[in-house]
């Protein structure tokens, strides 16, 4: 005999908790099954184990998607400020680290435990280690075939998120539902993801292995302004993840390291204070030594700085500020922190999450084509999607 639910969550991450909260307040009677050991795993490894868990500027603009309309009715009803009291509600202590983005100050297990003790105090149900193998849409509403037996159902919710970090436990299974259904899926590809070099140029490079700098980087109209890190694979830190998610294959990208300060006048009143030193003395005063090291060999400039010209020095100072690459390609999934693109937002009522042509069936999270940029953003379209969808389902 299959057990029956008023809705079952597939996906026990940020957003499926979320859901399951707001849909129980609703005295609807959930289920969340996830085929994971523990629940929310990604919640626990987020933020360096402090979980970024929002982003109090967060806006529409912060997030890429085919419709940059979608995401607007979700985000203005569950907003960052509404996340917080909740957290606050639970006494968890948070800090703001940068740039609007807020963090456990002790772990991000307390974000687990309090989406758990939630979900409890609603009586929702949570069944871990159950593999799902078809959904399917009969008169009555869905029956979900488990390893744990039959389920039925008045809605079903997709909260499985993308496909970064197989290891993990992330599978394609959103989209592939999606498609059983009828629905488009949009295309997908890593975001917030390390990029790598081609081999001459990763070699050319390899003395800056590990050396961080404050760096603007472009990509065509889009820029962003964070940390750079340069890796035994490539290049990486905040910047380069964000502009990965705007990246496309072949694509160039522009960096402009230490953007603030003026390099090229620098390097002449160095010249001017002391024309016995080396371009690369003055440079290290600016950079760390090993990026002024390569810079100044990059750009053969060797003797004293009297015998540099003015264009000699801008040119050096270009080097470091005017820099165009060509990344070889990404990390993928294996690294990526989100997925780009997703269930296509056609195919979904934005104040409900419900497919406009599949009653009962709901998609949330990161599985929809909804992505945002790194700093607490996909948590926060995690929440505000799941709350959505949750508030939807307790009407019903
Ligand atoms: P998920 O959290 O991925 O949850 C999906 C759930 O579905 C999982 O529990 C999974 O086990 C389950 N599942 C998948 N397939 C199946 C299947 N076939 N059957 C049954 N269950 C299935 N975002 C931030 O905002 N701040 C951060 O600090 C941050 N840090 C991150 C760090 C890392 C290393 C990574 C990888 C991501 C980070 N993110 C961060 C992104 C954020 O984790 C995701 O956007 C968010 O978790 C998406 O929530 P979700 O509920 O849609 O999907």
């Amino acid at each position: 005999m299959a057990r029956r639910f008023d809705v079952v969550i597939l996906g026990a991450g940020a957003a499926g908790l979320m859901c399951a909260i707001r849909a129980g307040q609703g005295g609807k009677r959930v289920l969340v099954l996830d085929h994971a050991k523990n629940p929310a795993e990604k919640i626990r490894i987020s933020g360096g184990g402090r979980c970024n868990f929002t982003n109090i500027h967060a806006t529409p603009k912060n997030y890429l998607s085919a419709n940059p309309h979608f995401a607007k009715s979700a985000l203005a009803r569950y907003t960052p400020r509404d996340f917080l009291d909740l957290v606050e509600k639970h006494r968890i202590a948070w800090h703001e680290k940068t740039l609007g983005q807020l963090f456990c100050d002790d772990s991000a297990k307390d974000i687990i435990h309090m989406l758990l003790d939630e979900m409890r105090a609603v009586g929702a149900t949570l069944e871990l280690k159950t593999e799902i193998s078809t959904v399917e849409k009969g008169p009555d509403g869905f029956r979900i075939t488990t390893t744990g037996g039959m389920v039925e159902a008045g809605a079903v919710v997709i909260a499985t998120g993308g496909k970064s970090i197989p290891k993990m436990g992330a599978t394609g299974f959103a989209y592939r539902i999606a498609a059983e259904f009828g629905l488009k899926v949009t295309e997908t590809r890593p975001g917030l993801v390390p990029l790598t070099l081609d081999p001459t140029l990763l070699e050319k490079l390899s003395p800056l292995s590990g050396i961080a700098v404050d760096a603007e980087v472009k990509h065509g109209k889009t820029s962003f302004r964070e940390a750079l890190l340069f890796t035994h694979r490539g290049i990486s830190g905040p910047s380069i993840l964000q502009i990965s998610s705007y990246w496309r294959e072949g694509d160039a990208i522009k960096l402009s390291i230490e953007p603030d300060i003026d390099i090229a006048t620098r390097l002449k009143e160095g010249r001017k204070a002391n024309g016995k030193q080396a371009a690369q003395t003055v440079l290290g005063e600016i950079l760390p030594k090993r990026l002024a090291q390569f810079l100044t060999e990059n750009a053969g400039m060797t003797g004293q700085m009297a015998d540099q010209g003015d264009r000699k020095l801008e040119a050096l100072a270009a080097g470091a500020q005017d820099w165009t690459i060509v990344p070889a390609g990404s990390e993928g999934y294996r690294t990526a922190e989100v997925t780009i693109g997703g269930i296509d937002t056609s195919e979904i009522d934005s104040k409900t999450m419900q497919a406009k042509n599949v009653p009962g069936l709901y998609f949330i999270g990161e599985c929809v084509d909804v992505t945002g940029w790194l700093g607490g953003y996909n948590f926060q379209w995690a929440w505000a999607s799941g709350h959505a969808c949750g508030e939807a389902l307790s009407e019903l």
